[in-house]
């Protein structure tokens, strides 16, 4: 990325300075800050101290320069003192700015974030002031006058001149011009070699867009007509995608600007990028309606996306929201009392219901949100409603959706779709499940930040990471991290590390899709086959044959390997409505995994059969969920010798005798791991529930980060207790092995065996490589 203009703030108080540099995060994304505020332990005192400013300015040592922004009196002699003895080199790249903190701190993230040079940036700051001073004397068009007086108005008109090109617009957002879509415009104002203009209502004056406290100052409210001019390459572009800024209707209630990206789907990709989106849905109020011809049309359209949906496990799903009595009632009361037309009634009572599910704070049902707006939106196109989702029609692009829709997901095409950016979205959606099957990186939890239709972009999904404007060396940095992920070879199932020992990778799978990448990538084995996937949609218990026909599917690509089948862990989020388990207050602490399964004895018999039949000519093993204590295991035992008998008698090939293995992911097991040992083959290690119950954090809770980090070092504790039984071997196949400093820990204390997401694997992999590998893999490869 080009390099640019970093920011310190000084000041006395610590709080003001954290809470400024997020107003500044705001404005600017990623631009380098650091602040240099308050004194004492945590800088909790009030007062400024010249170490902590040098050490600030050395750490952020930023070859485009740095500018000091200082609040009160003694700020501004500690920045001189911490000058004084800073180096010469860091000297000459360094400022003191005479601006008012606040104001013209945001001036200057907003100039520094658009590639202005160093004095450019102070003198933007310095300026900050009087968009307020103006506004104060109480009239908009002085006040805008006055700017523009500050800052170059033209009088002459551009378009006269034949080389500009112009665009005309209608200001929509109701809360006019405010400060974040001011500060994206002028950033793509800054992008172009020529200015751009800017005129309101009368074209009596125009500013360039080039400060924000000018372009603040003209007040621009909701309805106004702006033009806009510019010329030089892109110059249509550029327009365009400022038009796309300032006529968004209403802004998105997207994901807090303090979330932060999420792998979904790893992977690199850089190119243009451009926003997923659909007509508004405006229906006209229609005359008189026929209720009964309404309701007719309603139950017509509602069928026929059923049927669409009858194939597709994901849109299976969605369906579910059909038999929701709460929607189907509210629309034929619309449609019957109030005469709506099936439309109107339709599109009403599916709203209220997503406003409802947009305000529950519980991130897997909030996820459920995207799945009813795209059913919705089926319906009402089977309606006669046009509203279709506008995916771009270009060669090649990255996709920015405020929350991918799963029908949209499964038509991507990889080819044309390098990646997706998603304001929102889950790292475990519908969406992500679709994209990791197609290839398409995926990156969650991107936020609000203005992202412009065409601009460029690189993301790194894998490591939660994307940038816009790359300079040529990033894009050559992630090609590289690119041609080296595809360099890497067919066999990720082994690495020989450098004590001497190997480490084992091992696949967690859902779906038959991943069931061939983990076979592709030659893993050593299944580590963990989620059962519960296959029956998520379920409405009635799956019957034995048919239980047995998906496994059997799973299990093909897999021939010879190691598969570990767990049994099904239904309850808590994943509540299988065929299963009738009771409603509890805390399911994530009731009849989860074994404990439910204890409770339903027919489905358990017919469950396990299954397995059993389709792991004949398999080396099967089986995992139990949720164990607590040795007495479920024993239990189980006697349940599996039962059913072996049974297949015997009836002559039904299956493999015999089959390991039984627990999830460690209650603290007591760990605890107590040692009373494990005679009822069991071997342990896996689930991090995602273990480090749940560990720390009483909802493994779902993303707002949380510094809790979960701080916990880290117990749930570490739990997985060393396990591994130091020494007596039966240990994997970890929660979500923590695929992070690469988690694996790293992992290792050391000892665990040499990983499952995880084919997906995930190579990027692992290669990381693990350059640091524990001897490189033999890569030599045995040469040769072969
Ligand atoms: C775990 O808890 O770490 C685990 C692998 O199981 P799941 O994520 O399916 O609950
Ligand atoms: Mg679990």
């Amino acid at each position: 990325m080009q390099s640019r203009v970093a920011l310190v703030l000084v000041s006395h108080s610590r709080p003001l300075a954290e809470g400024l540099l997020r107003m500044l995060q705001q404005v600017a994304g990623d631009l380098p800050m650091a602040i240099a505020a308050g004194v004492g332990e945590g800088g909790q005192d009030l007062g400024t101290d010249a170490t902590a400013i040098l050490a600030a300015l050395e750490h952020l040592d930023n070859p485009a320069g740095i500018l000091l922004l200082v609040d009160l009196g003694s700020a501004l002699l500690s920045a001189e003192t911490a000058l004084q003895l800073a180096e010469s080199s860091l000297l000459g790249r360094v400022q003191i700015c005479p601006a008012p903190f606040v104001e013209g701190a945001i001036a200057a993230a907003v100039a520094a974030a658009g590639g202005l040079e160093l004095t450019a940036v102070c003198s933007a700051a310095r300026t900050a002031l009087d968009s307020k001073m103006q506004a104060l004397r109480g009239d908009d068009t002085t006040a805008a006058g006055a700017a523009t007086a500050d800052h170059k108005t033209i009088r002459s008109t551009p378009e006269a001149d034949e080389d500009w090109e112009s665009l005309e617009l209608q200001l929509q957002d109701p809360a006019g011009l405010h400060l974040r879509p001011a500060a994206a415009l002028l950033r793509l104002a800054a992008e172009g070699e020529s200015p751009t203009f800017l005129a309101r209502n009368d074209l009596a004056e125009r500013i360039p867009l080039d400060s924000l406290s000018g372009l603040l100052s003209l007040s621009l409210r909701q309805g106004d007509r702006l033009h806009l001019y510019t010329r030089g390459p892109h110059a249509q572009q550029r327009l365009a995608a400022m038009a796309t800024l300032l006529t968004r209707e209403t802004p998105s209630p997207l994901a807090p600007a303090t979330s932060s990206p999420r792998t979904a789907v790893p992977g690199t990709a850089v190119a243009p990028v451009y926003a997923l989106r659909q007509s508004p849905v405006t229906l006209p109020v229609s005359p008189a309606v026929d209720p009964e011809a309404e309701l007719a049309a309603l139950r017509e359209a509602i069928r026929a996306v059923e049927k669409e949906s009858a194939d597709d496990e994901i849109l299976a799903a969605q369906r579910l929201f059909l038999q929701d009595s709460a929607l189907l009632g509210a629309a034929e009361r619309g449609i019957r009392e109030r005469g709506l037309s099936a439309a109107q009634a339709w599109l009403e009572a599916a709203t209220e219901i997503e406003q409802r599910l947009a305000a529950i704070p519980d991130p897997t049902l909030r996820a459920r949100r995207a799945d009813l707006l795209d059913l919705r939106n089926r319906v009402l196109q089977g309606l006669g409603v046009s509203l279709p989702w506008q995916v771009p029609d270009l060669p090649s692009f990255i996709l920015l959706a405020d929350e991918l829709p799963p029908s949209v997901a499964r038509r991507l095409d990889p080819a044309r779709v390098l990646g997706v950016l998603d304001r929102r979205g889950g790292q475990n959606s519908h969406a992500a499940i679709l994209l990791r099957a197609a290839g398409i990186p995926y990156l969650v939890g991107i936020g609000a930040q203005p992202i412009a239709d065409g601009t460029l972009l690189a993301m790194d999904a894998g490591q939660g990471r994307f940038w816009l404007h790359p300079s040529p060396e990033e894009v050559q940095q992630l090609q590289g991290r690119q041609a080296t992920l595809a360099a890497t070879p067919a066999s990720f199932g082994l690495l020989s590390c450098q004590d001497g020992s190997t480490l084992e990778f091992w696949a967690n799978i859902s779906s038959r899709a991943e069931a061939e990448a983990a076979a592709r990538l030659d893993v050593r084995g299944v580590g963990l086959l989620r059962s519960e996937f296959l029956f998520l949609d379920a409405r009635a218990a799956p019957t034995e044959a048919a239980q047995e026909a998906s496994f059997r599917n799973l299990f093909a690509p897999l021939q010879g390997r190691p598969i570990v089948v767990r049994l099904l862990d239904a309850g808590a989020d994943k509540a299988l409505p065929f299963l009738q388990l009771p409603k509890e207050t805390n399911p994530a602490l009731g009849l989860r995994g074994i404990r439910a399964l204890e409770r339903r004895p027919e489905f358990l018999h017919q469950h396990l059969r299954a397995i059993l039949r389709a792991g004949a000519g398999h080396d099967l093993r089986l995992l139990l969920p949720m164990v607590t204590a040795p007495a479920e295991v024993t239990r189980f035992r006697a349940v599996l010798r039962e059913i072996h008998q049974q297949l015997t008698a009836e002559n039904l090939p299956h493999p015999w005798p089959v390991a039984v293995g627990i999830m460690v992911e209650v603290p007591a097991v760990a605890l107590d791991i040692d009373a494990f040992i005679a009822v069991t083959d071997f342990f896996s290690l689930g991090t995602n529930d273990l480090g749940q119950y560990t720390a009483a954090l909802d493994r779902e809770q993303t707002d949380l980060p510094e809790l979960e980090a701080s916990s880290r070092a117990a749930l570490l504790e739990l997985c060393a207790r396990t591994v130091q039984q020494g007596k039966r071997p240990v994997s970890v196949c929660g979500e923590a092995a695929a992070d690469p400093a988690m694996a790293r820990e992992f290792l050391r204390i000892g665990l040499r065996r990983l499952s995880l997401a084919p997906a995930r694997l190579p990027a692992l992999y290669v990381n693990l490589q350059a640091e524990c590998g001897t490189g033999r893999e890569a030599q045995a490869r040469a040769k072969t």
